[in-house]
């Protein structure tokens, strides 16, 4: 693969920012009543912030847009993201809390989660138009689910307006349907391609047929993430396998962030959409291979390694 001589365009992250409030216990307490958890974590998380870390680290310049709230929590996301060379001027800080995710965890592994979106619910539609109709020098413009309908179509159209690429990460499944007019690059999981297409997705073949679904839509570039299995990518010029690398996987969390934050990158820096998928693809096997969301997302030596030493599968 070429190595691109371009200064990077920037990397534009709409999206959500959480505090995960992780608590391990031996088992979940019944209605009504009150057990000892045994250990209290608490992590960033939301794939606005995943995703903003994820293509930092590849050294792309990226700014996110999105809200805390005016907490303690909010304070620390935005000092993180900040760790990271995200920049995080177009991060409101409104009123409340900012999102939490409660997360309890049992001795058997089983899990209960409860997301209060907080100050994620109350990011500005027409703050991030306006925000993103001004920025120059974008190459990407990049959201999710995880913020409000309004806000991520307002993303799209006006990273379409300034010319950037659009890039969707449909999670979770919402009605996108007026959304995709504007997507350039759709990344839904297996999961999330059924959900809204409506097709299995299980078999390479049903992937195939599901990524050509969204492409009869109308989307110039699908992207359907299998975990260990890689990707399917149908574009104008047809429809391709990406392979995955061959890694020890140890926690699955944010292997699709890590995904998205890395095609995004590559983009910026200039590499061409096949190429792009790789640098994806080697980003997502390697967010595997390490506990945790943003701990697990990869710099861009262990990208460049991975890319040179490594066989495809
Ligand atoms: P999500 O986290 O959204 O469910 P996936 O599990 O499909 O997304 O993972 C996203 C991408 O990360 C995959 O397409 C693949 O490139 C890479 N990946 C995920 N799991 C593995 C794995 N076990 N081995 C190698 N690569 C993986």
């Amino acid at each position: 693969m070429s190595q691109s001589a371009q200064v990077p365009l920037t990397v534009v992250v709409v999206g959500s920012l959480n505090v995960d409030l992780v608590v391990g216990l031996d088992r979940m307490p019944n209605e009504g009543e009150s057990v000892l958890g045994d250990t209290l974590e608490r992590h960033a998380g939301g794939k606005g912030l995943n995703q903003a870390i994820a293509a930092a680290r590849l050294a792309a310049p990226v700014r996110l847009l999105g809200a805390v709230g005016d907490d303690e929590s909010g304070a620390w996301l935005r000092a993180l993201v900040r760790a990271d060379q995200v920049d995080d001027t177009f991060v409101a800080t409104v009123p409340g809390p900012s999102g939490t995710a409660l997360i309890e965890v049992d001795a058997r592994g089983l899990n209960r989660i409860i997301v209060v979106p907080g100050a994620n619910g109350h990011v500005s539609a027409a703050a991030v138009s306006a925000d993103i109709r001004a920025m120059s020098g974008v190459g990407v413009v990049m959201t999710n689910g995880e913020v409000p309908l309004a806000v991520s179509r307002a993303a799209l159209a006006a990273g379409r307006a300034i010319g950037a690429r659009t890039m969707l990460n449909p999670a979770p499944v919402l009605d996108y349907r007026e959304h995709l007019v504007d997507v350039d690059i759709l990344v839904p999981n297996e999961h999330e391609a059924a959900a809204m297409s409506g097709l299995p997705t299980r078999t390479d073949a049903e992937a195939r047929a599901a990524a050509q679904y969204f492409s009869s839509q109308g989307v110039a570039n699908v992207v359907i993430t299998r975990g260990a299995s890689g990707a399917i990518w149908s574009s104008p010029a047809g429809i391709a396998d990406v392979a995955s690398f061959a890694v020890d996987a140890i926690d699955t969390v944010a292997a699709g962030d890590a995904f998205c934050g890395g095609l995004a990158a590559a983009l910026a820096h200039g590499y061409a959409f096949a190429d792009a998928l790789k640098w994806a693809s080697a980003a997502g096997a390697l967010a595997v291979t390490t506990k945790g969301a943003s701990p697990s997302l990869p710099a861009i030596a262990a990208i460049q390694d991975l890319l040179s030493a490594r066989p495809v599968k």
